[in-house]
């Protein structure tokens, strides 16, 4: 039996940052007026409310903040995909996001893993995965 897995649903706020994977860029939005670097996608920056955030390029490239080996599926879907490396990526410019780590072997990860995106083709999304860099 295929399943099919649960793929994002870009909003207005997100969009730019999923067509930037399909391109393969990661996309973050930065604070016009305090600098600061902004994960999630939202349409006020979290440090000082403001609403003038820009949309800017960047490598991607940050640690491995934590991750767990999941041994068993996380959900029906991902049943093909085990042990699953799950992980919270910490990007250069300091925000944090969800993940999966890919091509290294579970016991090769370290809290502090320098890491690098990988994109990852799934059905009709590009999903941003890591690898150690
Ligand atoms: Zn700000």
């Amino acid at each position: 039996m295929v399943s099919i897995r649960p793929l994002p649903i870009p909003t207005p706020n997100s969009e730019p940052f999923w067509n930037g994977l399909a391109n393969h860029q990661v996309n973050l939005q930065q604070c016009n007026d305090c600098r600061a670097w902004v994960f999630y996608p939202r349409s006020h920056c979290n440090g000082c409310l403001s609403p003038n955030l820009t949309w800017r390029k960047v490598a991607g490239n940050g640690t491995l903040y934590t991750y767990t080996v999941a041994r068993r599926p996380t959900a029906p879907q991902f049943i093909d995909e085990t042990p699953q490396l799950i992980a919270v990526v910490e990007l250069n410019e300091g925000v944090r996001l969800n993940s999966v780590m890919v091509n290294v072997l579970p016991e090769a990860l370290f809290i502090g893993m320098p890491v690098k995106p990988v994109f990852h083709q799934q059905d009709s999304a590009t999903l941003l995965y890591f690898e150690p860099a």
